[in-house]
């Protein structure tokens, strides 16, 4: 990776402006440093030095698709699994642009839908990272009631309504490693999925 194939790729991809978010100076690639760290490489400001963001070093966007096929091009994965990326996973404003942008595409020309390898079941592992995204959600609600309620035993005014506390505490407990469960069996039949 060098000075030259950072400058095309940014060409390629239409990244005519870097803005320095410290002092606001407004910079073409050519003109800010590069520093390169293993297979990235960040744009500094030709002005004060602050980073200002990682440039691309490939001209396709590409994002990880799951463990059996890894970093894939945008343009072979179904358009339901990149709404999934898009809700679901914290992306830079450049690939969800690109993202938008590709679905867009596709909306207005179906045909340049580049099928994605066939060996996924996209629709099944959508189901199963929803489900499993879901698992998790009702854990950490159980858990900030649990730690809720161990907390208001100090205020409890008798004994019965401190076993009645205790009993609900203990319920909650069995639903988080009940949960905790099928978050791990949700996991391990993805993994089944993905090593196909
Ligand atoms: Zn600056």
């Amino acid at each position: 990776m060098n000075r030259e194939k950072i400058l095309e790729i940014a060409e390629f991809r239409g990244i005519t402006e870097l803005i320095c978010k410290q002092c606001g100076v407004v910079s073409t690639p050519a003109e800010v440093r590069l520093s390169f760290n293993g297979n990235k490489c960040g744009a500094y400001c030709p002005e004060c030095n602050s980073y200002i963001k990682w440039l691309p070093t490939a001209k396709s966007w590409r994002i990880f698709l799951n463990a059996k096929v890894g970093m894939t091009d945008i343009e072979k994965i179904s358009t339901d699994r990149l709404q999934w990326h898009l809700r679901n996973i914290k992306i830079s404003e450049d690939l969800q642009n690109a993202i938008e942008k590709l679905i867009e595409r596709r909306t207005t020309d179906p045909a340049a839908f580049i099928a994605p390898p066939p060996d996924i079941d996209t629709k099944k592992e959508i189901e199963l990272m929803d489900r499993e995204k879901y698992l998790i959600e009702q854990k950490a609600l159980k858990q900030a009631e649990q730690k809720r309620l161990i907390k208001s035993i100090d205020d409890a005014a008798d004994y019965v309504k401190i076993k009645e506390l205790i009993a609900r505490i203990e319920g909650l407990g069995k639903t988080v490693n009940d949960l905790e469960r099928q978050i791990l069996r949700t996991r391990e039949k993805l993994r089944e999925l993905n090593a196909g």
